[in-house]
């Protein structure tokens, strides 16, 4: 099969799943994520969305949509900075797309108290129209991608093939994809033989660009690349540490990196402005994650001063351990809204 459908089988079986049964965020789990290091995040974005509501006129009844919620604490810390935007709180109905029913109870554990509406769907096409705001951290990656290889008579499909031994391992499709050189960005027809190229087929982008370019934003951050181009990004994760992501099938978690210039480029044919990609650093350092460290750390103990300052460095270093360069941000919005906040700059 297809690496694609094996990913998603090895996400979203309805009984094998990886998503399906497990909350996997946390120390207790296999990976960590930037609402779980630190509240910062979430509040920050919070304030993004409250500001590009007013851009929106302030309208009275929004949809804040988020893609792949985890365990609601973005929305949650989210809703806690903007109590104080008056109106806003009242004028939302929460949309949460998640495909868990184990991290669906956990998310309404944690938001009911809120108070506002919550709603949950499988999909985000079936989130009802009208003005809306999305949000989504580390989402994308999960989505199946797909692989090919590029041989002398043209490029394969990368598959997952069953050995007479039972064993799971890498192979590529006897034929190749028709019509498929042609159809890729020009700069990487000159990829020389070997070379993987990873591509989503499912219609996320097109359905962002669609929902916000007449009256809504998203905000998407996520690890990958900011251009296109060639290399295996396929990756499993377990307690922690990467594994091998034909092992044991549906105990580990499959991403790839998100192709973020094939995003943009998919969501602007619909009609959306792209602003962006940046770095997930540019965009809360000019949010203003370093004030908001700051005031946290004035009132707190010495060990939890550390704490905070240990986060803020988690979220904004670059290199391999730290999110603030592998992690990218781009925002779709209405072109009518015009420049959006921490954008501003952006090119
Ligand atoms: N945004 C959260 C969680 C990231 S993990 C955080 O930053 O902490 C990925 C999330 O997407 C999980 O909630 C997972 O259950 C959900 N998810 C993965 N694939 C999905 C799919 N195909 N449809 C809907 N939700 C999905």
């Amino acid at each position: 099969m297809p690496v694609a459908a094996y990913m998603r089988l090895c996400l979203t079986h309805p009984r094998y799943g990886y998503y399906i049964n497990r909350d996997p965020l946390g120390a207790g789990g296999d990976f960590i994520t930037s609402p779980e290091i630190s509240q910062m995040f979430g509040e920050l974005i919070g304030l993004w969305i409250a500001a590009v509501w007013r851009q929106m006129g302030a309208p009275e009844n929004l949809r804040l949509i988020e893609l792949g919620p985890g365990r609601g604490t973005l929305l949650h810390d989210a809703l806690r900075a903007t109590k104080v935007v008056g109106g806003f709180r009242d004028a939302l109905v929460l949309h949460l797309v998640e495909i868990s029913p184990a991290l669906r109870e956990i998310q309404e554990r944690r938001l009911e108290p809120i108070g506002a509406p919550i709603l949950w769907h499988d999909k985000l096409e079936d989130v009802p129209g009208g003005p809306s705001i999305i949000v989504a951290n580390e989402f994308i990656d999960a989505l199946p991608v797909h692989q090919a290889v590029k041989a002398a008579d043209g490029w394969h499909e990368r598959v997952v093939a069953v050995t007479a031994e039972d064993n799971l391992v890498f192979d590529t499709a006897r034929d190749p994809l028709p019509f498929f050189e042609a159809s890729m960005p020009r700069a990487l027809r000159q990829a020389p033989l070997g070379s993987i190229y990873e591509w989503r087929a499912d219609n996320i982008a097109l359905e962002l660009g669609r929902r916000t370019r007449e009256e809504g934003a998203a905000l998407i951050i996520d690890y990958g690349h900011a251009h296109s181009g060639m290399g295996d990004t396929l990756q499993a994760v377990a307690r922690h540490s990467f594994t091998d992501p034909l092992r044991a099938p549906g105990t580990a978690d499959l991403t790839a990196h998100v192709d973020f210039e094939a995003l943009a480029q998919c969501a602007e044919t619909m009609g959306a402005r792209i602003h962006g990609p940046i770095r997930q650093r540019d965009l809360f350092l000019r949010l203003g994650i370093e004030q908001r460290a700051a005031a946290l750390k004035a009132g707190a103990p010495q060990e939890r001063a550390a704490e905070i300052e240990m986060a803020l460095a988690r979220l904004m270093a670059g290199g391999a351990l730290g999110m603030g360069e592998l992690f990218k941000a781009i925002a779709i919005a209405a072109p009518k809204l015009g420049p959006l906040p921490g954008f501003e700059t952006a090119p």
